[in-house]
């Protein structure tokens, strides 16, 4: 960044993740800077971010798009600064995130609250999971489709206590409020023939292969309806010291999402342009495809290659990874491990992960044996039969057809995303804010990697690719004005042209004029701050 002495800024920090400060010397290239703890140290001027001292006074952004700097250590200090006021909810555009406030806030939650909610267009109130509830729940009554809310974070993160709190709120907008003692589920379920059809939410490895239910729990259940509001709760991205097949899955199932998440966020900036008539073809679209193709494409891909491995008698995990490397010789998203003959790295959208290929095959092949399976879905204890509904008769006729585990969990995550796609996605973003369940305590470091695995830095990338700036005229002209004094002469000025003509005064040309708001390409704020406070 472009730094000058004063100038406010963020530096990384080992511990903290990122720390504020401030220039107090810099030659361009290295700068010499002081902590807010007084500390003064030497960095190079490209790992500084810019940072708005006038939003520390400030209780944080109800939405982080109406940060000046929406940068990784802004997005981060905004959810700390509401945390600490226990105001656990943050827009990032449509996105709700929900920092896990480990205390009882009853307040937040009563029937008071959610009659404010009932109706309230989003973004009117302060975030809550109520409004994201409502949203689904009118626009599943006004526009007639399918509503998904996909709930996701890590263990502990919130995503049972906000689950339910949707089935709360829906219960009360959509049912009768029962007096009976049955639980909010039941009430949902039965209370209203358009949320009888709540849930739906098929899981990846639950409905599948019984991507062990560990990454999603389904609520609800499936009834015919042609209307029908899904409540996904799902396990989020996983990388630890030893990842194996498991992980492999997850990660995989993860990114599918992931790619129809950044569809939904571009999507939605579209909307935003296009509401405000301006040109949106400037915005580039990132994407994870090529993940995806890696992982999942025929014939050539990891899952085929596994699968080809495992249809072999000779085959060994060492023979399959010297396939894979062969083949993704220099494919960007995958590379050998170097101090491992055997170990494949994967550049995950939120990560590099190490995937130790030793169980791989064995994990791979444990299929149920099409006549084990038929013995137990014939079991007269109800709960066994459950877990092995009959096999279709295809499968059953053929039982030596080999049906890998990775290639049914890819088919039933293709399915779920179908059933995804015909719906209107909403995202909840769950973040454990400590690893102790402790109410007011924020653990910077594994808060950031959590808003990258859930997308929501991927969120703000996409969104930096446009205009991610955007101010009213009103609120421009306000904080701007200044600069060109001469232009605000006079008794009546006009908000719009004013901004225009105070941008062309700066020689700026990279932003574009919506009926509303003004629109900025990243950077623009800088170099208006910078005049800004030049001539304060
Ligand atoms: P997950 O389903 O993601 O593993 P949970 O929803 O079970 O996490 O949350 C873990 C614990 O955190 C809950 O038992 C509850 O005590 C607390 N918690 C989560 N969300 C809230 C909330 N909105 N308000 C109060 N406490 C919460």
């Amino acid at each position: 960044m472009n730094v000058r002495k004063g100038s406010t800024v963020w530096v990384p920090d080992k511990e903290l993740a990122w720390i504020p400060a401030e220039v107090i010397d810099s030659d361009g290239k290295f700068v010499q800077i002081v902590t807010d703890s007084g500390k003064k140290v030497f960095v190079s001027a490209e790992k500084l971010c810019p940072r708005d001292a006038d939003e520390d006074e400030l209780g944080g952004f109800e939405d982080m798009t109406r940060l000046t700097y929406l940068n990784e250590p802004g997005v981060l200090y905004n959810i700390r600064r509401r945390y600490a006021l226990n105001d656990i909810y943050t827009y990032t555009g449509s996105i709700l995130i929900a920092v896990n406030p480990f205390t009882k806030l009853p307040h937040l939650y009563d029937s008071h609250m959610m009659e404010q909610y009932k109706g309230a267009p989003l973004g009117e109130l302060s975030p809550h999971v109520f409004a994201v509830a409502d949203a689904s729940y009118r626009a599943m009554m006004n526009e007639g489709k399918s509503q998904s809310i996909l709930v996701s974070g890590e263990s502990g993160a919130g995503k049972t206590e906000t689950t339910k709190l949707i089935m709360q709120y829906l219960t009360f907008v959509g049912g009768r409020t029962g007096g009976d003692d049955r639980t909010v589920e039941q009430q949902v379920l039965e209370s209203n023939p358009l949320l009888e059809a709540f849930g739906n939410a098929r899981t990846v490895r639950n409905d599948n292969s019984r991507l062990v239910d560990k990454i999603n729990r389904s609520v609800g259940q499936d009834i015919n309806s042609p209307m029908q509001i899904g409540v996904l709760d799902i396990y989020g991205f996983e990388c630890f010291k030893d990842n194996s097949f498991e992980q492999f899955c997850i990660n995989f199932a993860n990114e599918k999402l992931q790619q129809h998440f950044n569809e939904h966020v571009f999507k939605m900036e579209q909307e935003e342009y296009g509401k405000e008539e301006i040109n949106w073809s400037y915005i580039e679209f990132v994407d994870n495809q090529d993940v995806l193709d890696l992982i999942e494409k025929k014939p050539i891909g990891v899952i085929a290659l596994l699968d080809e491995a495992c249809m072999f008698p000779k085959s060994t995990h060492e023979t399959f990874s010297t396939k894979l490397f062969q083949h993704f010789r220099s494919h960007p998203r995958l590379e050998k491990e170097k101090f491992s003959q055997t170990d494949f790295i994967v550049s995950h959208y939120a990560g590099k992960v190490t995937y130790h290929t030793d169980t791989f095959l064995d994990k791979n092949r444990d299929y149920v044996v099409v006549e084990h399976c038929n013995l137990f879905s014939s079991s007269n204890c109800p709960f066994v039969s459950g877990l092995f509904p009959p096999l279709p008769e295809e499968s059953s006729r053929s039982s030596y057809k080999f049906s890998s585990v990775a290639t049914r969990f890819k088919q039933q995550l293709q399915s779920l995303m179908e059933t995804l796609k015909s719906t209107e996605p909403h995202y909840i973003r769950c973040v454990k804010p400590n690893s102790l369940n402790r109410p007011q305590m924020f653990e910077n470091a594994s808060i950031i990697h959590q808003l990258r695995c859930g997308g929501v830095l991927e969120a703000i990338r996409i969104s930096l690719a446009g205009y991610p700036t955007r101010r009213t005229y009103s609120e421009f002209v306000d904080r701007y004005g200044l600069i060109g004094p001469e232009i605000l002469d006079g008794s009546y000025y006009d908000d719009k042209a004013a901004t225009e003509k105070i941008l062309h005064k700066l020689k700026l040309d990279n932003f574009q004029l919506g009926r509303t708001k003004v629109f900025l390409r990243a950077g623009q704020i800088g170099v208006l701050d910078s005049k800004r406070a030049e001539v304060l």
